[in-house]
């Protein structure tokens, strides 16, 4: 059994390496936060707010949400192109606090990782989805390169993108997704520490690789 855990904060460019690492070694990459981004969605859809914990609990009985083959289908739809907005990121962050919400996403999760080989991204992997995971990294970056890259493939993907917003975003994020109560944001205790400010994508790539290499 071969589960890479990959853990931090956003716009560290987890979903480029843990993509390039589930190529590389015949992983299947499960992008944890695309599942938080689509409950987001359809309670933006369906304009449930996340402080009203019975609404969105309401919600959650009547959806299902998957990751195939790179594509996260919610209720069936796939959803990836309209999850990856400024104002999606936010709402991520604010309903993933609920415990409903937390509960789906990691029954998905975690029943992905049981039944095939994979590189998992995510805030929470190494320390509740996958704790025995045979490869676990926490992947950081100072928050303006984040909010850099953040904007640079806004921009490439040809969405609006505006480097202040952005970094305030970043920051409000950071802060609220490693305060809140439940699973935290932290780095697991065996996870290996990656600072990736000065790094390459492809020494990035490199450094996770030598530590599966390491543990084959
Ligand atoms: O990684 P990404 O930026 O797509 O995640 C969106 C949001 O989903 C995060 O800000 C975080 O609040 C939430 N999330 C989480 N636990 C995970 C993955 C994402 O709480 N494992």
């Amino acid at each position: 059994m071969l589960r890479v855990a990959i853990d931090g904060p956003g716009g560290t460019g987890k979903s480029t390496i843990a993509k390039a690492i589930a190529a590389k070694f015949g992983l299947e990459y499960i992008d944890t936060g695309a599942m938080y981004r689509s409950l987001a969605l359809k309670s933006v859809r369906l304009g449930v707010s996340p402080d009203d914990e019975a609404a969105v609990e309401a919600m959650l009985e009547n959806t299902t949400i998957d990751f195939v083959d790179n594509h996260v289908y919610l209720d069936g739809e796939d959803v990836g192109d309209l999850i990856r907005t400024n104002e999606i990121s936010m709402a991520a962050s604010n309903i993933s606090k609920l415990p409903c919400v937390r509960a789906k996403v990691d029954e998905v999760s975690k029943h992905l990782a049981a039944t095939r080989d994979v590189v998992m991204e995510g805030r929470d992997i190494g320390t509740i989805v996958i704790p025995d995971a045979e490869v676990k990294v926490f992947m950081t970056a100072a928050p303006e390169i984040r909010a850099q890259r953040r904007f640079d493939q806004l921009r490439e993907a040809g969405k609006p993108a505006d480097y202040d917003e952005i970094f305030a975003d970043i920051q409000k994020r950071d802060y609220q997704d490693s305060h809140r109560a439940l699973n935290p944001l932290r780095q697991a205790e065996d996870a290996v520490y990656l600072d990736t400010s000065n790094m390459t994508i492809e020494e990035n790539i490199e450094a996770i690789a030598d530590l599966i290499r390491e543990r084959m």
